[in-house]
């Protein structure tokens, strides 16, 4: 086009690019639920912009809050149109030209490595996808302070710009026009797209409709009958008018020509809604089925592998703050999670008032630590037209956070009574056997594994919930024959006599195990954890006790075993103590003294009470280095 306006993309986007149209994945159909969710934003925007500024929707069908698909067979065209947000030129040139994100190489590496296109949505690259189908993209865009423009590209390391002189005005927001490939014709069937729609996209708070064809029986004159049938399928106008034409049509014909008319099946055309609007969340829990909730996380988290979430929590919450929620544990940690625990403020719920979407970046909704949850949170009692800061101030946004904690903690907890496996040490008879068991075993473990470092982080970070965080814990121990166990398992284990929980804290559970603390301890059939996790030294600085019980870590000094007496052993060896403290240069022990705690072992080098452990210089001296 002559006024179009060149643009080169951005290299990690012409890669990008590159890998998906080479790509042979199979799964193409990923495109549709990026292209939906991408006009579901946009819609969510204007929306959110019209709480303070109604005007912002305009008048008539632009002010319609919808999505429309429609296939052109001929031109072999599948468009996407919503009246979202849409693009200002500079959107169009920034959003589809260019990844700002950090790390946008790395992944961009990785998704060729790995060859998973799953990723591409979660990293929010989701547009470019639209290229696993088509040859030819033009995004069309109206955006409330701009003109219309056309952004066109044949993913060639180029796009280009250009005002809109020659589509129909959208009134505001944004249609997409694939031309599909050869490879990719199946698009252009309805069925495909109903499918499509139905499988990732059920959860779209915005109707989305399909230009869909209908076959209807009409009355026509027996002998005028040849080309009425291509007249009506043509698919110009809304599907209202072309019935009232047949309306209109039929009954003249009744009316004139009663006799000499006969039935013929005719396409007409109409817009078919494709989801159910209401909101999964404002249904009872009973009435929603585990897939529901499954394809609800897989919405939310943007992962759309098969792997169901390992547990969920459907709640409302009443009293002086009403909300209702629903929190996910996914099935597995995101990369990054705790790559960038401390540098980012990730925020995975989405927060609505009165079913419109706010924001997906309220961190004050959940605790650092329990960012690996997914979910949303819909408030009755938030105010709805203000801005976002003040709403992040708002007294009730308090409330609801203590209420997700404690909900998202019992979830957590639940998962482990739910587990055959974490039975073990508990009274038989306690043990259910269910159906479902064999799905439910092993799941705590597997929670472990992908988040027991939030746990330990949470412990540390949130002294309200210290307890119920500690109960959550799995470590292994001298006596926990290569599985996890819990404080409480500890504990029901406990020698009679034994007041303290005992721990030593190393490298790996094999170094610790041949340790010289461990000796008497052993031989007396004591239980000690094993704490092998850099953050476990951390976590035992706040950890003091568990249900009255004192932590005593093993390595250092003031280890009590029983109640065994050595005074006299002590005033026996005075001597011998003394002779060695003065050997030693006296800045480098503190003391010298007669222990219980060894067995094979002549002596050992402890730390004191108060100081750091060995295994705290370790971690300490290596991250100085
Ligand atoms: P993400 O949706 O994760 O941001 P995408 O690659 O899917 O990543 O989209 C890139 C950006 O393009 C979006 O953030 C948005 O700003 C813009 N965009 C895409 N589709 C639309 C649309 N239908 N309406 C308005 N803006 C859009
Ligand atoms: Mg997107």
């Amino acid at each position: 086009r002559n006024n179009a306006e060149k643009f080169e993309f951005q290299a990690e986007v012409s890669r990008l690019m590159d890998i998906i149209i080479n790509s042979l994945y199979s799964n193409k159909d990923i495109f549709l639920r990026e292209l939906i969710s991408n006009a579901s934003d946009a819609l969510d925007k204007i929306r959110f912009l019209s709480l303070t500024d109604k005007e912002v929707l305009g008048e008539g069908d632009t002010s319609k809050l919808d999505i429309q698909i429609k296939l052109d067979k001929e031109k072999k065209i599948l468009s996407l149109r919503d009246r979202g947000i849409g693009m200002t030129k500079e959107d169009l040139i920034k959003n589809l030209g260019t990844i700002a994100k950090s790390g946008t190489s790395a992944f961009v590496e990785k998704m060729q490595s790995s060859g998973d296109l799953n990723l591409i949505g979660q990293f929010g690259v989701g547009f470019y996808s639209v290229y696993l189908v088509a040859d030819y993209v033009e995004v069309i865009s109206k955006h409330n302070d701009d003109k219309q423009y056309v952004w066109e590209s044949k993913a060639d390391g180029a796009f280009a710009i250009s005002e809109d002189t020659w589509n129909e005005p959208l009134g505001r927001g944004t249609e997409i026009r694939l031309h599909l490939r050869d490879e990719a014709q199946e698009y252009l069937e309805e069925s495909k797209l109903k499918e499509l729609v139905k499988k990732y996209s059920e959860f779209i708070n915005f109707p989305i409709y399909i230009w869909a064809s209908k076959e209807v029986d009409v009355e026509v004159p027996a002998d005028e009958d040849e080309s009425s049938d291509e007249e009506e399928t043509s698919d110009s106008g809304s599907s209202e008018e072309g019935e009232d034409e047949d309306a209109e049509k039929s009954e003249d014909d009744d009316a004139e020509k009663k006799s000499k008319t006969k039935k013929v099946k005719e396409t007409t055309y109409e817009w078919e809604l494709l989801n159910d609007v209401k909101a999964i969340w404002l249904r009872s829990p009973k009435e929603v089925t585990d897939e529901e909730y499954a394809k609800l996380y897989h919405s939310l988290a943007k992962d759309f592998s098969d792997e169901k979430p390992l547990a969920w929590s459907h709640f409302t919450a009443e009293g002086d703050v009403e909300f209702k929620a629903v929190l996910f544990v996914p099935p597995k940690a995101s990369q990054d999670l705790y790559e960038s625990y401390y540098n980012t403020n990730k925020a995975n719920l989405k927060l609505y008032v009165r079913r419109v979407f706010i924001s997906d970046e309220f961190d004050e909704l959940l605790p650092k630590y329990l960012s690996f949850l997914k979910g949303l949170v819909d408030s009755d009692t938030l105010p709805l037209n203000v801005s976002r800061e003040m709403l992040q101030a708002h007294s009730s946004l308090k409330t609801i956070k203590k209420k997700l904690i404690r909900k998202a903690l019992d979830m957590i907890r639940k998962i482990a009574e739910e587990d055959p496996d974490e039975s073990s040490g508990k009274d038989e008879k306690e043990v259910e056997t269910s159906g479902d068991d064999d799905e439910k075993k092993g799941q705590y473990t597997k929670f472990w594994n992908e988040f027991g470092k939030s746990i330990k982080l949470g412990i540390i970070e949130d002294a309200t919930n210290r307890n119920r965080l500690a109960k959550l814990l799995r470590f292994e121990s001298t006596k926990s024959d290569g599985k996890l166990t819990s404080l409480d398992q500890y504990i029901s284990r406990m020698k009679s006599g034994q007041k303290d929980i005992f721990y030593i804290t190393g490298t790996s559970k094999e170094q610790l195990e041949k340790s010289p603390f461990l000796e008497r301890l052993k031989k007396k059939n004591y239980e000690v954890i094993f704490f092998t996790d850099p953050v476990d030294e951390y976590l035992m600085q706040y950890l003091m006790d568990y249900e009255g019980k004192q932590f005593q870590n093993v390595s250092k000094e003031g280890l009590k075993i029983g109640k065994e007496k050595n005074k006299e052993l002590k005033e026996s060896f005075k001597e011998l103590t003394k002779w060695w403290k003065n050997a030693l240069a006296s800045d480098n022990v503190d003391e010298v003294k007669i222990s219980n705690r060894l067995d094979n072992t002549p002596c050992v080098v402890v730390t004191s009470k108060y100081g750091w452990s060995a295994n705290m210089e370790r971690i300490m001296q290596s991250q100085t280095l």
